[in-house]
C-alpha cells in the first residue's frame, strides 16, 4: 500500500570519552532527599523494579516495560458515572461504550485535543494502566517512569502528568515530548549533529519537529489529526446524503478506505450506515474512495501545510540533512493511504513512514530509559521526584 517503508538506523552509540563519571550519581537517585537510608532504600528497590515508559496519546495509551517491549496498548477512554464521577471503565471497554452511553455514563478521552481536560480521570487512567502492568509482569515496586506528553501541553499540564505518575506509584517521572520520543523510536539520528524531521500524527494532534543534537529545533503542534478526518467524513455523510453517521463508523470508514493520494486503493466502495436525517430511519449508502478523500482533505491539507510551513523555517544545513534522510511520518495518521506520496509531492522531499508508527513513542520512551546516561538531554528540563516524607 505505501510505496516507502520503514526508515530505520539504530542509534549512535553513546559518545565516546564521555565526560560523566559513571554512575557517580544514580538516574534514579531523588537529590532532594537528604535521609542515606531512605537512598539506599530506594536504590535497592531500583535493582528490582522495571522502568516503565508511557505513550499517554490523545487516542491511544501505551505501556512499555524494560526488557519486555510494549506490554499494553488501549484506547485513551475512561467511562464515568455522570452523578458518582465514579469510574466504570478504561480503555478498550470505555471506547466501545462511546456513543452508546445512557445519559447517566459518559465517556471521556481526557487527552482529546492535547490538552488535559480532566486531570482526575488521567490520573485514573494512568494509575489503571500502571496497576496492571503490576498484574502482567509481577510486582514492580517503584519504578522509574518516563512519560510522553504532546509538546504543546503546558507545565500545569505537565505537573498534573509528573503528580499522576508519582501518586501512581513512581519513584521518579520525567517527561519527554512526545515527537522526540517519536523520532527516537523510529531509530532517528536524534543525537547527531544532522537534522531529522519527524511528523507524528495522532488522533487529537499533529506533531511537527525538527531535531538535532538530542533538541527540538524548530516545532509545530497543531490541534488537529485522526479525530478530525472522522469528523470531515460525519460532515460529509450529512452534507451529500442527509445521512448521521456515528464518529466511530466514520473512524472505520477512514480506517477501512481514507487517502490522501489517488492510488490503487481508489476501486474499492465501502457502505456508510447511519441514520436519515429526513425520516429518522436506518440508511446506507456506498460510497467510493475518492469521495472519502476529498471529504478529509481539509484535514489532510492542513498537515501538509504544518510540515511545509516547519521547513520553511528549518536554517538551511538542517533542510539539507532532511533531504538526505528524508522525513520520517508517525502515529497512526501515518497508516492512512498515500499520505507519504501527498507529502512527498508538497515538499519535494523523500518520505518514510516508520516502522509501525503507532508504537514509535512507546518504544522511544523505552530506548531512552536504557540509554538514560548519555540520553539525558532529549527530556524536559525538570526530575521531579516524590518530595521527602
Ligand atoms: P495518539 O498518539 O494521539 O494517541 P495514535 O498515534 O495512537 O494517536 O493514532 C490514532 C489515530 O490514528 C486515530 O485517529 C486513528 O483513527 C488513526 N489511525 C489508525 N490506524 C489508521 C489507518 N490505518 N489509517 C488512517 N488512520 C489511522
Ligand atoms: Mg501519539
Amino acid at each position: 500500500m505505501t510505496g516507502d517503508r520503514v526508515y530505520c538506523r539504530s542509534l549512535p552509540a553513546r559518545p565516546a570519552g564521555n565526560p560523566r563519571p559513571a554512575r557517580a550519581v544514580f538516574a534514579g537517585d531523588d537529590l532532594t532527599t537528604k535521609d542515606p537510608l531512605r537512598i539506599m532504600f530506594d536504590r535497592i528497590l531500583g535493582i528490582f523494579s522495571r522502568d516503565i515508559g508511557i505513550d499517554l496519546g490523545t487516542a491511544n495509551t501505551l505501556v512499555h516495560v524494560r526488557n519486555r517491549g510494549i506490554v499494553m496498548s488501549e484506547p485513551s477512554v475512561v467511562a464515568i458515572d455522570a452523578k458518582t464521577r465514579r469510574v466504570l471503565a478504561i480503555g478498550a471497554e470505555a471506547k466501545r461504550m462511546v456513543g452508546r452511553t445512557p445519559a447517566n455514563i459518559i465517556a471521556i478521552r481526557p487527552l482529546r485535543d492535547g490538552v488535559i481536560s480532566d486531570f482526575d480521570v488521567t490520573e485514573q487512567m494512568i494509575k489503571y494502566f500502571v496497576n496492571r502492568v503490576h498484574d502482567r509482569v509481577g510486582l514492580i515496586p517503584r519504578p522509574r517512569m518516563l512519560l510522553g506528553v504532546p509538546s504543546g501541553v503546558t507545565e500545569v499540564e505537565k505537573r498534573a502528568v509528573r503528580d499522576a505518575a508519582l501518586n501512581a506509584g513512581a519513584r521518579w517521572a520525567r517527561l519527554i515530548e512526545e515527537p522526540m520520543a517519536a523520532a527516537i523510536g523510529a531509530g532517528l539520528p536524534v543525537s547527531e549533529p544532522s537534522g531529522s524531521l519527524i511528523v507524528d500524527i495522532g488522533g487529537g494532534t499533529t506533531e511537527v519537529a525538527v531535531l538535532s543534537l538530542g533538541g527540538i529545533v524548530v516545532s509545530r503542534s497543531i490541534r488537529l489529526g485522526g479525530d478530525e478526518m472522522d469528523q470531515d467524513i460525519v460532515t460529509f455523510a450529512r452534507r451529500e446524503y442527509n445521512l448521521f453517521l456515528g464518529e466511530r463508523t466514520a473512524e472505520d470508514i477512514k480506517i477501512a478506505i481514507g487517502s490522501a493520494y489517488p492510488g490503487e486503493w481508489d476501486a474499492q466502495r465501502v457502505t456508510l450506515r447511519g441514520r436519515d436525517l429526513l425520516t429518522g430511519l436506518p440508511r446506507s449508502v456506498e460510497v467510493g474512495a475518492d469521495q472519502i478523500r476529498e471529504a478529509i482533505e481539509p484535514s489532510v491539507a492542513q498537515i501538509v501545510e504544518t510540515v511545509k510551513d516547519t521547513i520553511e523555517e528549518t536554517p538551511p544545513e538542517l533542510v539539507a540533512d532532511i533531504m538526505d534522510q528524508g522525513i520520517v511520518l508517525a502515529g497512526g495518521g501515518a497508516l492512512l493511504a498515500g499520505l507519504d506520496r501527498r507529502v512527498a509531492e508538497a515538499t519535494q522531499m523523500p518520505v518514510h513512514i516508520a516502522d509501525d508508527p503507532l508504537t514509535c513513542v512507546a518504544r522511544g520512551t523505552g530506548i531512552v530509559l536504557e540509554e538514560l546516561d548519555s540520553m539525558d538531554r532529549v527530556l524536559l528540563a525538570d526530575t521531579y521526584s516524590r518530595p521527602p516524607r
